[in-house]
């Protein structure tokens, strides 16, 4: 079904930033895969293009414009582009660490990181997730304790998206306790690169998403100045709430995004290759698998489509978000299998975008809440 959701202006921004990822990030891009990092330059590049902070407010650099559909449209081009590994990083940038900076950050903050923010000198990242504590996160054992002007950090994170390249990370930490409330007492605090204590850990080795690196982060005695506290101490969670669906729409619009490229590209593949001295586009299997695909991509784009409008509105609900992210990453991995079935053998071979669709595909059902967690928020507003 032909998409009404876009306007000139974010068909414009979509075929700017698809110029600069086939000029500047698909040609690198295998490179990125074997050395399992994006390099650094490649934000500032970003940033140079105008593909960061199209939310800040033009006074910190920023495009000025808040709109989720500009970056719905960049997370597009990344999935068709085949980029998804270094796609990850500007879209965690943008999408997900960048609503914290501008909802909780006081103006001397804001002066601070969001022009660094914009221009990709300053990469950000979020760190949540503990050894011992994921999906439940209200387990994080991660402490923060006030002493004079500076709050003392003890703990560790694990699995943190941009985790090696980051210089900003919100990190997620117990500022106190509630015996009555295990949420309260969470307060989210910014670390910066180079304070004394605060370590970096392995670049971690995945099954997919090689060019994306993820890394543990560990804290000694990190003092961390009071200024870089996130709005008030104790909200943490309250915060993370309030700004999950955003994120769990990106996951959702980069695994339909993915779906839909892995379709296209199937549909092309079937069309050239030959057995039985015909197309394999001809089978009635492949006809009814690629329209049964087709349905769902068409389907789901409509209820993506309108959960970001709501999302601009500001009245998309935690449960529609998650319906969104349950979804779209089971159809994308739904989709990329069968499209990998259509390929033969030659879908299990590295040198096409589908094995290695395949392999980034199966960690999104899992990192920004899992699909077991979605189902629980969904379950939650059914009263159950
Ligand atoms: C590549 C990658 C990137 C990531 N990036 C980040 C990042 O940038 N920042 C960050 O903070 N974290 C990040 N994560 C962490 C990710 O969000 C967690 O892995 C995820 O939330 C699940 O937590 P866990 O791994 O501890 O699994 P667990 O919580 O141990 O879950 C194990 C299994 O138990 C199930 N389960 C748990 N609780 C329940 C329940 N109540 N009911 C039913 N089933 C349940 C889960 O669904 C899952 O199947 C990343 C992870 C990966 C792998």
């Amino acid at each position: 079904m032909d998409r009404k959701h876009y306007e000139d202006e974010h068909r414009a921004f979509g075929e700017a930033f698809r110029a600069f990822a086939e000029k500047q990030l698909v040609p690198n891009y295998p490179d990125w895969e074997k050395a399992g990092i994006t390099p650094r330059e490649i934000f500032v590049e970003a940033g140079r293009g105008g593909f960061l902070g199209m939310a800040v407010p033009e006074q910190y650099g920023g495009g000025g414009v808040v709109d989720f559909r500009f970056h719905q449209v960049l997370d597009e081009q990344i999935a068709a582009a085949g980029i998804g590994g270094a796609g990850l990083g500007i879209s965690l940038h943008n999408d997900i660490c960048l609503p914290y900076f501008l909802a909780y950050c006081s103006d001397e903050q804001k002066r601070r990181w969001l022009p660094g923010i914009v221009s990709g000198e300053l990469i950000t990242a979020i760190a949540m997730t503990e050894p011992g504590a994921g999906s439940d996160l209200a387990g994080m054992r991660t402490s923060a304790k006030l002493d004079g002007d500076a709050y003392v950090v003890n703990g560790a994170k694990t699995f943190i998206t941009n985790g090696i390249n980051a210089d900003v990370v919100i990190v997620a930490v117990k500022t106190g306790s509630d015996p009555k409330n295990r949420r309260g007492g969470i307060s989210l605090v910014v670390l910066e690169r180079g304070m004394q204590g605060f370590e970096r850990g392995r670049n971690l080795d995945k099954l997919g998403l090689h060019s994306q690196d993820t890394a543990e982060l560990f804290f000694t005695d990190v003092r961390v100045p009071v200024a870089n506290l996130l709005g008030e101490e104790g909200e943490g969670f309250s915060y993370l709430t309030a700004k999950l669906p955003q994120e769990r729409m990106s996951i959702a619009i980069s695994a339909l995004g993915e779906a839909t490229a892995a379709f296209t590209e199937t549909l092309q593949y079937v069309h050239d290759r030959k057995a039985f001295g015909t197309s394999v586009a001809s089978f009635q299997n492949t006809k009814f698998v690629l329209a049964d695909i087709a349905t769902e991509l068409d389907v789901a784009q409509a209820y993506v489509d309108r959960a970001v409008d709501r999302l601009n509105d500001g009245d998309l609900s935690a449960a529609d978000a998650s319906k969104a992210k349950y979804f779209c990453t089971e159809l994308q991995g739904r989709v990329i299998d069968r499209c990998l079935q259509l390929h033969g053998g030659y879908g299990y071979m590295s040198e096409y975008p589908i094995s290695r669709r395949y392999a980034d595909a199966r960690i999104t059902r899992i990192y920004g809440g899992t699909s077991e967690i979605m189902k629980s928020v969904i379950s939650k507003s059914l009263g159950l």
